[in-house]
C-alpha cells in the first residue's frame, strides 16, 4: 500500500534489512525516496542511499567513511530537530529497526516531542542467516523455538539482564546478537549453567554480503576460534542442535562466483548490466571507471544532425552511452521519437540494442559480435550509396566509418558525449588493488585498457584481467598486461561467462585455504563510499 501523501515533519524508522540490498522492504524505498534527510548506521549497506534523491543529505552515525559515532542522546535530538524544521527524516537502521536497535529510546523521544513517525519493519541478521547460510530456524523436531540474545551486555556486570541458567535450559535455537567481543563471558555463563560444552555453534560473518563467512565450533571452543581467526564484528552466533554448517554452504556460497572480488571499470553506469550479472553470481563488485563520459564539447554539430534527421537513411550506434545521450539531446529539445521519421537503426550488440529498446525502438541490424568489425560487415552490403550518421563518443577507433565508405556509404560522424580517461583512482580500490585482494578486473575497451595501465601501472599484474575481445586483449598484451581470461563470445555475457569458466577450474582455492582475508573485503560501497 502506498504511503499517505507526502507530509513534512515526521520520522521513519527503516529496517535495512541485513546487507543484501535487495532486502529492504518496498516500504522501506518509498520512504528513502522521498527523504530530505537519511542518518544511517554504519551496517546499513550504503546502497541504498541510491533510493534516496540526489539532494537529500546522508550522515552516517556510524564507521563508514569515518564519521563518528554520535551518542542515542544526540541522535535522538537530531531526529526531533530535522522533523521540527519539516524535514522528512528516514532513521535508516541495519536489520530490523526493533531488534538491538534502539528503536524504543528513539520513539519515546519522538513521542515526547509529539513528532510523527512511521516503524518499517526490516529483515534481522537471524533471519538472513536462516536463509543465506543454510539454516532452518525451527525444524519439527530439533528446534520448536528460537531466542534472539543479545552478548552486549556482559555476564560480567552485576545486575546482567540475561538468565543464564534459562538460557542454558532454553529448548531451541540461541542466536546471539553482538555476541563476538564478549564472546568468551557469555559462553562461560552458558557452560557454567549446565549447556553441555560440545554444544555445535555456527559463526556467520556478513550474511548476505558478497563476503559472508561462516565457521563451526562448539560452545566450549567458541572463544578460541573467534581469536584464532581474528573474527570481528558483525557476525551471528548460534548455538544449537540445527546450527548451519559452514562445510555445506548454502544457495547462497555455492553461487559461481562467491568469494571472488571483481573490479567493474566501465564508466559509471547506476544500471550497469555487467554489476548486475556479475552480482547475480555472486561475485563481489567494486567500481572504479577508467573512463569519465560527459557532455560533448560542442553540442553544436549534434543539434545541427538532429535539425536535418530526414537526409539519414541509416542511424548508427556503436554504444548504449550513445543512445542515451542522443535521445536525450533530442528529447530536450521538445522533438519526440517520431523525428526519427522513416530512418533505419542499427546498434553494435545487445546492449546497445536493449538501450534502443527503452526508447521502444527496435534496432533493424545487430551484429551476433560486440564489435565495429562486426556491425561494418553486416552493413557494409546495405551502405552503397546511402547516407549513414554515425554516433560516437569524442574519441574511438574509426574502422565503422572507413569499412562503410569502403563500402560506397555517405558517412556523416557525430560526437554525441564526451569519452576522458579518469585522472586518479579512489584511493580505496587503488589499496585493494595493491594489497592483491582483487581478484579479477573486467576491460570492456580498448580505450579503458589503456586507462587502466595509466591508472595503476604494475599492480595490474596482481589482478588477473578479463577481456570482452581479442581487440582488448591485443592491446593489453602490448602494454605488457596480458589477460587471463578472453570472452569467446564478445559480449558482457561473453565477459561473464570467461571469468565464470575460469574461476571453476581454480574452485576452492580461497576457501580451502581456510582464508577470512575478505573479512573487511568491502563490497561496491568502496568505491562510493561517503
Ligand atoms: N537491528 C539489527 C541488529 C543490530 S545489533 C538487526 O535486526 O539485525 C548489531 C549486531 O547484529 C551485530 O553485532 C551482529 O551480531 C548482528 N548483525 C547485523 N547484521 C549482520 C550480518 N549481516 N551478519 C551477521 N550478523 C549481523
Amino acid at each position: 500500500m502506498p504511503l499517505e501523501a507526502p507530509s513534512r515533519g515526521c520520522v521513519y524508522l527503516v529496517g535495512a534489512g541485513p546487507g543484501d540490498p535487495g532486502l529492504i522492504t518496498m516500504r522501506g524505498v518509498e520512504c528513502l525516496r522521498r527523504a530530505d534527510l537519511v542518518l544511517y548506521d554504519y551496517l546499513a549497506n550504503p546502497r541504498l542511499l541510491d533510493h534516496a534523491p540526489a539532494g537529500a543529505e546522508r550522515v552516517c552515525l556510524g564507521r563508514h567513511g569515518g564519521g563518528g559515532i554520535l551518542s542515542q542522546a544526540e541522535i535522538n535530538a537530531w531526529l526531533v530537530r530535522a522533523a521540527s524544521a519539516g524535514q522528512v527524516v528516514v532513521r535508516l537502521k541495519g536489520g530490523d529497526p526493533a531488534v538491538f536497535g534502539r528503536a524504543s529510546e528513539e520513539v519515546a523521544a519522538l513521542d515526547a516531542a509529539g513528532i510523527r513517525y512511521e516503524i518499517v519493519p526490516g529483515i534481522t541478521a537471524a533471519l538472513a542467516v536462516g536463509s543465506y547460510a543454510g539454516f532452518h530456524l525451527t525444524d519439527r523436531g530439533q528446534a520448536s523455538a528460537v531466542a534472539l540474545v543479545t552478548g552486549h551486555e556482559s555476564s560480567q556486570e552485576e545486575h546482567s539482564p540475561l538468565d543464564y541458567q534459562a538460557l542454558a535450559a532454553f529448548p531451541g535455537t540461541l542466536l546471539f546478537y553482538m555476541g563476538v567481543t564478549s564472546a568468551a563471558e557469555w559462553s562461560a555463563a552458558l557452560l557454567a549453567a549446565g549447556k553441555p560444552s560440545a554444544t555445535p555453534v555456527a559463526i556467520v560473518r556478513r550474511a548476505t554480503w558478497p563476503d559472508q563467512r561462516s565457521l563451526n565450533c562448539t560452545l566450549a571452543t567458541l572463544a578460541d576460534t573467534i581469536a584464532a581467526h581474528h573474527i570481528r564484528p558483525p557476525a551471528l552466533i548460534a548455538v544449537g542442535e540445527v546450527v548451519p554448517d559452514a562445510a555445506a554452504g548454502s544457495w547462497f556460497t555455492h553461487r559461481p562466483l562467491f568469494g571472488t572480488r571483481v573490479l567493474v571499470t566501465r564508466a559509471a553506469d547506476p544500471a550497469d548490466e555487467l554489476v548486475e550479472r556479475l552480482e547475480a553470481l555472486g561475485a563481489g563488485v567494486l567500481l572504479q571507471p577508467a573512463l569519465v563520459l560527459g557532455p560533448p564539447a560542442d553540442f553544436q554539430p549534434l543539434d545541427q544532425v538532429l535539425g536535418r534527421l530526414a537526409e539519414f537513411d541509416w542511424l548508427v550506434f556503436s554504444s548504449a552511452q550513445g543512445v542515451r545521450s542522443y535521445f536525450d539531446r533530442l528529447l530536450s529539445q521538445s522533438a519526440d521519437l517520431r523525428a526519427l521519421g522513416p530512418v533505419k537503426l542499427a546498434a553494435i550488440g545487445p546492449g546497445t540494442a536493449r538501450a534502443l529498446a527503452q526508447y521502444y525502438l527496435r534496432a533493424d541490424v545487430v551484429p551476433a559480435e560486440f564489435r565495429a568489425e562486426a556491425l561494418a560487415s553486416v552493413l557494409a552490403p546495405l551502405a552503397a550509396g546511402k547516407r549513414l550518421l554515425l554516433i560516437r563518443a569524442s574519441r574511438g577507433r574509426e574502422v565503422l566509418a572507413d569499412m562503410l565508405r569502403a563500402a560506397g556509404g555517405l558517412v556523416t560522424q557525430v560526437v554525441a558525449y564526451s569519452s576522458q580517461d579518469t585522472a586518479a583512482p579512489a584511493a580505496e580500490i587503488a589499496a585493494e588493488l595493491a594489497a592483491g585482494r582483487i581478484d579479477w578486473i573486467t576491460v570492456t575497451s580498448s580505450a579503458i585498457a589503456r586507462s587502466l595501465v595509466r591508472l595503476f601501472g604494475s599492480d595490474l599484474a596482481k589482478s588477473k584481467l578479463a577481456t570482452i575481445s581479442p581487440l582488448t586483449s591485443g592491446v593489453l598484451r602490448e602494454l605488457g598486461y596480458p589477460p587471463a581470461a578472453e570472452a569467446k563470445v564478445y559480449t558482457l555475457e561473453g565477459l561473464v561467462d570467461a571469468v565464470r569458466i575460469s574461476r571453476q577450474s581454480a574452485v576452492g582455492t580461497l576457501r580451502e585455504a581456510g582464508d577470512w582475508r575478505l573479512e573487511d573485503a568491502g563490497t561496491r560501497q568502496f568505491g562510493n563510499a561517503p
